[in-house]
């Protein structure tokens, strides 16, 4: 699936070439389904309409028949298409996305059984530059699109600009789901590799928001020593905001892991960066799903 955010073109057109090359034939023991998710808001060049389409995918919330927005309504058409979730028609989803954060090829899990930990691994063990965060721990009952299947990943590269092709992020997206699928085959004829013990992830659990004046205008940029890193370490008494009026801001809390830093597609509510921590899973002792 690719266009869950309208402006972030990389998923769109590869789901589109992927039909066209009929990506599916390469596989023998699954078939493949596209969706192009919210053309209403790729029409606009917009993340989203309504709401954000991402956020609409919690069973409790399309079960709701008082939300009517343009997402929320497109939420339910799609879970009825390819779920509906909790007893769905699809296994595995896949959901592209771009960051303008430089966040890698990020792998983004929202499941930590045995089969997701492998898929992860093995990502991490084909692919360059992966970091897998898991987004498990923030909410039993997911709003993200690839919840609606039982098992899905949501791939997420940049760092690209919203509205933007760039050759080397469409590429990085196509490996990696191609990764994806050939976990997939190889799961189903049971041929997996064999996989590190301990699979590294990160995980969220706090974000900061921009400073802002008296009259709630963001007063101060994410400082220039943060601006293009890849989840980097912030400790205490590091600078991470530059006023306008040039004044460093210093971080003054737990050493932490910065992801999303600067993304464009949260200044709406005026988060300037994510917070995570290393959470390392054992794939000895994980659970095996059905
Ligand atoms: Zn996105």
């Amino acid at each position: 699936m690719g266009g869950t955010h309208g402006n972030e073109l990389t998923g769109i057109h590869l789901v589109k070439q992927s039909q066209k090359e009929m990506l599916g034939e390469n596989y023998e023991s699954f078939s493949l389904d596209y969706l192009i998710a919210n053309e209403s808001a790729i029409k606009a060049n917009q993340r989203y309409i309504d709401v954000d389409l991402n956020r609409c995918f919690k069973l409790a919330d399309l079960n709701d028949s008082t939300l009517t927005g343009k997402e929320s309504k497109l939420a339910k058409s799609i879970n009825q298409k390819f779920g509906p979730k909790g007893n769905s028609k699809t296994d595995f989803i896949i959901d592209l996305h771009t960051s303008t954060a430089n966040m890698q090829t990020n792998i983004v899990i929202t499941r930590t059984d045995l089969f997701h930990l492998q898929l992860a691994s093995y990502l991490k063990q084909v692919l360059p530059d992966v970091t897998v965060t898991s987004e498990a721990e923030l909410m039993e009952d997911h709003h993200f699109l690839e919840s609606i299947a039982p098992n899905g990943v949501l791939i997420e590269i940049g760092p690209i600009p919203q509205g933007c092709i760039e050759y080397a992020c469409y590429e990085k997206t196509q490996s990696a789901t191609r990764a994806c699928l050939d976990f997939i085959e190889l799961f189903n004829i049971d041929s997996l590799p064999s996989f590190t013990d301990t699979l590294n992830t990160q995980s969220y659990y706090s974000k900061i928001h921009f400073p802002t004046d008296d009259n709630d205008d963001i007063c101060a940029s994410v400082h220039p020593s943060l601006i293009g890193k890849a989840y980097p370490k912030l400790n205490k008494g590091d600078p991470i905001f530059k006023r306008f009026d040039g004044a460093d801001i210093l971080y003054d809390g737990e050493p932490t892991i910065l992801a999303f830093i600067n993304e464009a597609a949260y200044y709406d509510k005026k988060i300037a960066m994510c917070l995570c921590n290393p959470i390392n899973f054992s794939l000895i002792s994980a659970s095996k799903n059905k």
